[in-house]
């Protein structure tokens, strides 16, 4: 399998190559170049992570054996607290939940990296790179990464967090961990800050001479692959039903991953994009309006994103993988803040999305309504595709996916149900724990001058 750029379908890389690179060096994101069908009858009576050795392999085909991706995966799945890895609950009729937050951070985010972590210690066991690990987290990311990487040889980490904006929780999962390779930087500023500072760095020549820089938010191809997993699962369990998707959306990373499942084949109809208040997707994919405005703090921290960097893998595709236009609407859309798209994309994209936006007070309702009335409590990210699968009126099984685990928001449960949610142990523990992290200003230098310090 060979992986080209979306601002240039010309080039071949290796999955390999791609692997530590994250973003391509013409600023656009890899994907391959053609998407390799899955034959759905051979999904029939496997567990999880035999869908995952069958899903994953055509992508690291030749550069990875199926040997060696077993052990990987097996690892990957070792730390879920449950034998299914994902949980389907059928809570009423045709509304499903997908919960995703059943490994070690309680967010879905650990399906990607620890399979990452995993990945680069087997790719990194034979080779004498050192790596770097740089991203941006609005949240759980982040905590999902450094527990995937801590203590592993021949790698730093540095993980940038917007300062005082994400819920305590998260903070303390993150800076808990003292791990001499793991570095924390509070950056004051907003996610968007921080993931342009990440950017910014990546696309430096100076700091790529120093060291090799490696990519861990959901620009990061294999994170993807490893995401596509669970919606093949979830077909499986509902005994190979046509099915709705609804998915709580920041970084288009996650429903994206869905997208590629239908590529490959997956039976899905619609697939919903739902956005808290900020809205950049559902204004564009409802009225084509990609347009820029300030991120607003809302009860669901990890969506509050104005810019969607894996969008611009949906549009190379509905382009027709039309890298020279992917360039042309990119620039055009980072120079005005505004764009829109041709309504040949439009109409790929209104063919299989509906978008969703969810008001924090809505948002507090839903968690209201699930909690009375089937006594299930969602995070608040959960409550935002909730709200939308309650209203949703079509006779296939819709399945919104559950995302965190509500104890790592108690203050929007608090608001929403009067009491705290209860705390998982393992939650608990943080808050005993000793915290280190540096706090710096939203400027790109600043914090290259840090990484040199340390690495
Ligand atoms: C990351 C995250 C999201 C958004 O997912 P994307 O892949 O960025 O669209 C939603 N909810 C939670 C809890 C998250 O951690």
């Amino acid at each position: 399998m060979d992986y080209l750029s979306t601002r240039n379908n010309k080039i071949k890389l290796s999955f390999l190559d791609i692997l530590f690179q994250g973003l391509s060096k013409d600023g656009g994101l890899f994907l391959p170049h053609s998407w390799p069908k899955i034959n759905l009858e051979d999904l029939k009576g496997k567990n999880y992570q035999e869908i995952a050795e069958y899903v994953i392999q055509p992508f690291v085909s030749k550069k990875i054996s199926n040997l060696e991706l077993k052990n990987i995966l097996k690892k990957t799945y070792e730390g879920f607290d449950t034998s299914d890895v994902a949980s389907l609950i059928n809570i009423n009729k045709n509304q499903f939940i997908l919960e995703l937050f059943h490994g070690p951070t309680f967010a879905f985010k650990d399906y990607a990296l620890q399979f990452l972590g995993n990945l680069f210690s087997h790719c990194l066991k034979n080779s004498q790179k050192k790596i770097t690990v740089l991203g941006a987290t609005s949240g759980d990311t982040g905590s999902a990464a450094i527990e995937a990487f801590k203590g592993k040889e021949n790698v730093k980490v540095f993980i940038l967090h917007p300062y005082g904006r994400v819920s305590a929780v998260q903070r303390k999962q993150m800076t808990t961990i003292l791990d001499e390779n793991i570095n924390n930087i509070a950056v004051k500023g907003t996610f968007d800050d921080c993931q342009k500072i990440v950017k910014e760095l990546f696309l430096d020549e100076e700091l790529n001479s120093k060291t090799s820089l490696t990519a861990v938010n959901s620009i990061n191809w294999a994170r993807l692959i490893a995401q596509v997993v669970y919606y093949f699962w979830t077909f499986i369990k509902l005994d190979y039903q046509t099915v709705n998707f609804i998915v709580p959306s920041g970084n288009f990373g996650n429903i994206f991953s869905a997208r590629i499942a239908k590529y490959m084949g997956l039976p899905i109809n619609m697939l919903h994009v739902v956005t808290n208040e900020n809205d950049i997707l559902h204004r564009t994919i409802r009225d084509n309006a990609m347009k820029l405005n300030q991120v607003i703090e809302t009860h669901s921290p990890s969506m509050d994103i104005q810019i969607s960097s894996n969008f611009e893998r949906q549009i190379f595709e509905s382009s027709g993988r039309d890298s020279h236009y992917v360039n042309k609407f990119m620039s055009e859309f980072y120079k005005n803040q505004h764009e829109s798209l041709s309504s040949k994309i439009m109409e790929d994209i209104q063919k299989n999305y509906k978008s969703h936006s969810v008001d924090n007070k809505e948002t507090l309702e839903s968690i209201k309504f699930f909690y009375k009335k089937y006594n299930y409590l969602a995070d608040p990210h959960t409550a935002t595709g909730l709200y939308v699968l309650n209203k949703l009126n079509s006779n296939e099984p819709n399945v919104s996916l559950a995302c965190a685990h509500p104890a790592k928001f108690e203050d929007a449960i608090e608001k929403a149900i009067q009491k705290k949610p209860n705390m998982p142990h393992e939650l608990k523990k943080v808050f005993d724990k000793e915290e280190k992290m540096i706090i710096l200003d939203n400027d790109s230098n600043t914090i290259k001058s840090h990484i040199y310090k340390i690495i």
